[in-house]
């Protein structure tokens, strides 16, 4: 048992836990973010379409479209104080049928409502001025110029990186068993230990149901609803410049084709309930959908680039809704659970309400020296080559390309493990600087990644892995085995 008290112990490192932990670190208070895996942004928040959604999907009333459309708004500033790229590139959702018109003014009509800026109609000669490549069966689209997209795992990692400049510690590797109240307090019982904690912040993605059921009478059940993609090599970069979705359906938004802020084309996801909680699987059958119905709203989309495939597990709760703050059974515990998409796009606003209950119960005092600010990676590709040649000046390792794929220098990995949380596996440098993030998906730059992991971390290079306990890379010697 450990012999500190904290005021809060988050579990997970995802979107909403790190948001929670930033905003949280605004607070006098002890803060810490318990995390199974071996880093931040492992679960859902990783694999995800990263749109910033302007809110007009979400039904007006619920959760799903305060948070949507409040944490959307947030994105630009937050982008800038955190400094991870945000682009407001604009969505549109395409009409395939003038008998689907009325579906498209419906989802129009609860935009307005939710108070999306900017939303219009518009007309396929106007389309195809947007949209160079859109389908000849799209008649008309519902134009929103409020749609943005991030990079899911920087703005995780900002979050992450900024709470813990204020003070929030961050405990990997450390499963959450169980959580059982004692007195005024909880305590949460982990694989490393048990902590005790005045507050706990139940952020635990397609696990918050297990979390919530532990503590509380009323019980949920979170399905994990997985979604396959294909990502497109940069080469194809720019045969969409806004992220283009279809009419949503019962499973949510459907396919859909967006550009990511690295240059990329992304393309999926389906959506399938499965049992699993963990199954991140890519399916023959997912991406043949994908195949087909991305078809249905670009012409000749060069999947032929594809570099991967991927996917991910939305958090779905039956009644499709956030289920955030404190059950009436169990004081001093609050739950985020049940969000899925928009969930990215929702955290900052989540994070945001969660801190200021936990504040406001706990009597916290604002602290005076909170730094709202984080600078990121340098990447030495934005600098001129005077700067570039002072930088390489002192920082030699930002001459030597490490990923040549990606252009990612041994000086950008070196930083990335050592931020506060820095990176521990070659998936945490994957995530932090894109080192095997391009067309050879790591193929050439891993056994260098893994050597300066290795000298970085003052660590045998067997003991390096892909992705935390269980995906050792190195096994033994040639011949011996
Ligand atoms: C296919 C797909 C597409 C999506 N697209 C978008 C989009 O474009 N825009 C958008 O706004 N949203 C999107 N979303 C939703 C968004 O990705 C999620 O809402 C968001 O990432 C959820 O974040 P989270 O922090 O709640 O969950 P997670 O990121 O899953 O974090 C939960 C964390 O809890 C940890 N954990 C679990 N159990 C334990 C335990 N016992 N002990 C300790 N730690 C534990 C996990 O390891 C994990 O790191 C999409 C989701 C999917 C699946």
């Amino acid at each position: 048992m450990q012999n500190k008290i904290y005021d809060t112990l988050i579990i997970g490192a995802g979107i909403v836990g790190c948001s929670v932990a930033r905003y949280l670190s605004k607070y006098k208070g002890g803060i810490a973010v318990l995390e199974r895996k071996e880093d931040v942004c492992c679960g859902t928040s990783k694999a995800n379409s990263g749109i910033v959604h302007a809110g007009f999907d979400a039904k007006h009333g619920t959760l799903m479209a305060l948070y949507n459309v409040r944490g959307s708004r947030m994105y630009p500033k937050l982008s800038e104080e955190l400094d991870f790229k945000y682009e407001n590139n604009g969505s549109i959702v395409l009409c395939l049928s003038e008998e689907d018109r009325p579906k498209l003014v419906s989802l129009y009509e609860n935009g307005v409502r939710n108070g999306v800026f900017g939303l219009r109609i518009v007309e396929r000669d106007e389309l195809l001025t947007l949209e160079p490549h859109i389908s000849d069966e799209a008649v008309c689209a519902l134009y929103a110029p409020a749609g943005g997209i991030v990079c899911p795992f920087d703005a995780t990692f900002a979050m992450a990186e900024n709470a813990a400049h204020n003070g929030a510690e961050f405990f990997f590797d450390t499963k959450v068993t169980d959580i059982v109240r004692e007195d005024e307090l909880w305590k949460v019982v982990t694989t490393r230990g048990s902590y005790l904690t005045r507050t706990v912040v139940n952020a635990a993605g397609c696990y918050s149901d297990v979390f919530h059921n532990m503590v509380s009478s009323s019980k949920i059940k979170i399905t994990p609803r997985r979604g396959e993609y294909f990502l497109l090599d940069r080469t194809a970069g720019g045969y969409v410049s806004h992220t283009i979705f279809r009419l949503p359906g019962k499973m949510g938004k459907g396919v859909l084709v967006t550009p990511t802020v690295h240059g990329n084309i992304l393309v999926g996801p389906t959506a399938e309930d499965i049992d699993d909680k963990d199954d991140v699987s890519t399916t023959a059958d997912g991406l043949d959908k994908i195949r087909l119905q991305s078809a249905l709203s670009i012409k000749d989309l060069p999947l032929n680039k594809t570099i991967t495939s991927f996917s991910g597990l939305r958090s779905h709760e039956a009644g499709h809704e956030f289920i955030i703050g404190e059950p009436e059974d169990a004081e001093g515990f609050f739950d985020c659970a049940g969000i899925e998409s928009p969930g990215l796009s929702a955290a900052p606003a989540i994070g945001e309400d969660i801190a200021t209950m936990i504040a406001d119960k706990l009597n916290l005092e604002e602290k005076e020296d909170f730094d709202p600010y984080r600078t990121g990676i340098l990447d030495p590709l934005t600098l001129d080559e005077d700067r570039l040649n002072e930088l390489i000046k002192v920082r030699p390792d930002y001459g030597k390309i490490i990923c040549r794929c990606e252009s990612v220098t041994e000086g950008q990995i070196r930083d990335a493990i050592r931020r506060i949380p820095g990176a521990r596996s070659i998936d945490g440098v994957k995530r932090r600087v894109r080192a095997g993030m391009g067309r050879c998906q790591g193929g050439f730059c891993s056994p260098s990644v893994m050597e300066i992991i290795a000298d970085e971390l003052n660590c045998d290079i067997s003991d390096v892995t892909k992705k935390g306990q269980g995906s050792e890379i190195i096994l033994g010697e040639n011949k011996v085995l």
